[in-house]
């Protein structure tokens, strides 16, 4: 029979667009399937901040931050704490991703159009030793346009290469089955589902309306993780984590079902890390929510002080910001699955972001005027504001005794005494008046001030917390939020994808979370941030370079 295309992608994400995109330059046809309608092309990226995890870029040097291959390499290794066989792709990739984020990376994305907002962010600070885990430096690159501003340049080569048929899109088109015959991949099959105007990440519906089976010479899996599926977290969720949480907010859209993973292992694909995984716990419930259980991130900065449910300040130095998986780890060992940030008006202000192209409508809208009020603004930015007037999680209070009153009553649990939190709170608050200082988060607050990022847009000057010239207080409830998933199909550096037999699969692809964003676990157990994205466009591209070579 003849085939359909040169190849099949499966997932019109952006690990897919990048495939798509490399393969149709090389001259290939490609047949692009997607489970959702149009109107979600580009699948979670376009929901993304667009953060980008680059080393020593122009933007860096600008804001003085000294930064190199070998320093990003070490922190990436001390952040992924590779340790098992598994491990061995996971590494290589993780070598080839660091080089590229120093190199390559930036410049093709800039002759694409791609452009960075020019503040550098300070994500996941560590606050272990050098060779622990964190970036040593800021590194995490805003597109700008943020999640959108990352998908627009490929799925505008994609819709040139569309309009002369190299690329053909199959939206509502999903894969139930990986058609294999002689050991190797040769095409797709599953059923068609009914037409949907839901809006961009609105669940679809799920009614078939027939079948459909395409054959190609190769297949690439860009299906993404399994975030919006909470039975699979569950069931994957790591020992050393503890019990899985009973409740967890969704980062993601309900069609990061990881269907599609279970699909590709059944066919042989072997599967590594999976349980791994890149969870929040700084996780709100949304007041406006788009998926089910829709969850946002708080990208938090150094100031708000963090309790756990009994009301026991978080040990150094899991601060916001430093360290999400010892964070995680910490708060479940507490036998909750939340914790409390308390923190003032003038924190607020400054330090808190919302991770979602929606909830950062000057980048994303790509607006000067907008985004420089950030740094001018009496309030905080207005999604915040919105949070904070209409988030469930969200308290306001001018009193500290009402604070906590309140607090008790949001969790129902009536775990915290005023009198332990104030007396934690009035320490710190203690602390303050000097620049050198015994308490290590306060210590971290003047480091983040020496940084010029830090001071303009995202580190409070430092003030007494019961400070009332500061307040009101706000407390909020902290959620998990479930988002990526760190494992994936072992692949090697072209991503083609091995088997359980430890032979390469003939024709199979993996690319983007599937693979573990490269390799089946780029990241080992933790990652620097900003680098999901990244290991989308970099294992999409060496899948779509290096298939574009494979088939005839
Ligand atoms: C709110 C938010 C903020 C984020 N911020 C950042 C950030 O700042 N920096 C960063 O690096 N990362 C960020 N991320 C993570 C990053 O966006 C994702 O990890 C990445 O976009 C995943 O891309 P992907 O192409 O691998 O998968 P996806 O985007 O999940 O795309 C997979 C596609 O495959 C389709 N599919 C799945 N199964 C099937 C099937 N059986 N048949 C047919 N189609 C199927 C799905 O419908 C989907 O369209 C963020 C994510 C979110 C949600």
């Amino acid at each position: 029979m003849a085939n359909d295309a040169d190849v099949i992608i499966v997932g019109a994400g952006l690990a897919g667009l990048v495939a798509a995109t490399e393969l149709a330059d090389a001259g290939k046809r490609v047949i692009v399937v997607d489970q959702e309608g149009e109107q979600n092309l580009g699948g979670q990226a376009f929901w993304s901040l667009g953060g980008l995890f680059l080393v020593d870029t122009p933007e860096q040097r600008r804001l003085g931050i000294k930064d190199s291959h070998d320093l990003a390499l070490q922190d990436w290794l001390g952040t992924a704490g590779f340790d098992r066989d598994e491990d061995h792709w996971p590494r290589k990739w993780a070598e080839a991703y660091v080089a590229f984020a120093a190199g390559e990376k930036r410049g093709w994305l800039q002759a694409m159009g791609h452009r960075i907002f020019p503040v550098v962010g300070w994500a996941e600070r560590g606050g272990y030793d050098a060779m622990g885990h964190g970036n040593s430096v800021p590194r995490f690159h805003v597109s700008w346009g943020t999640g959108p501003g990352v998908v627009e340049p490929f799925e505008r080569r994609a819709r040139e290469h569309a309009k002369t048929g190299r690329i053909v899109f199959k939206f509502r088109h999903r894969v139930d089955a990986l058609d294999m015959a002689g050991g190797a991949a040769t095409g797709v099959s599953g059923r068609i589902l009914e037409p949907s105007s839901e809006p961009r990440g609105v669940s679809s519906s799920r009614i078939e309306t027939g079948d459909f089976s395409l054959k190609a010479q190769a297949v690439i899996v860009a299906s993404g993780g399994i975030g919006g599926n909470h039975d699979l977290v569950r069931a994957n969720w790591p020992k050393r984590l503890g019990t899985p949480p009973k409740h967890m907010v969704s980062g993601v859209p309900a069609h990061v079902d990881g269907r599609m993973i279970g699909i590709t292992e059944a066919a042989g694909a072997r599967l590594i890390n999976r349980d791994r995984m890149w969870h929040y716990v700084e996780g709100v419930h949304n007041w406006n929510p788009i998926w089910p259980g829709h969850g946002i991130r708080i990208l938090p900065a150094p100031s708000s002080m963090w309790f756990d449910a009994t009301g026991k300040r978080l040990p150094s130095p899991l601060y916001p910001g430093y360290d999400t998986l010892g964070q995680l780890d910490y708060i479940m060992k507490t036998g909750y699955d939340y914790s409390w940030f308390i923190l003032t008006q003038s924190i607020i202000k400054k330090e808190f972001a919302l991770s979602g192209s929606e909830q950062n409508p000057d980048l994303t809208g790509k607006s000067w005027r907008m985004t420089i009020r950030r740094a001018f603004n009496k309030g905080a930015p207005d999604p915040v504001e919105a949070f904070k007037a209409k988030g469930a999680d969200f308290i306001v209070r001018d009193n500290f005794d009402d604070l906590v009153a309140a607090m008790n009553k949001l969790s129902g649990a009536n775990l915290l005494d005023a009198t332990s939190i104030k007396q934690q709170i009035e320490a710190r608050d203690r602390e303050i008046d000097n620049p050198y200082v015994k308490d290590t988060q306060v210590m971290g607050i003047h480091n983040a001030r020496r940084y010029i990022g830090d001071k303009l847009i995202r580190t409070a000057k430092p003030h007494k917390i019961l400070d009332p010239a500061h307040g009101p207080l706000i407390a909020v409830k902290l959620n998990i939020l479930t988002r990526k998933t760190l494992g994936g199909f072992e692949t090697d550096l072209d991503s083609r994808v091995f088997g359980n037999d430890g032979n390469i699969i003939p024709g199979l692809y993996a690319v983007g979370e599937a693979a573990g964003f490269g390799g089946g676990g780029v990241h080992g157990y933790r990652s620097l941030e900003g680098t999901f994205l990244g290991g989308c466009l970099f294992s999409g591209r060496n899948a779509g370079r290096a298939a574009a070579k494979a088939v005839i």
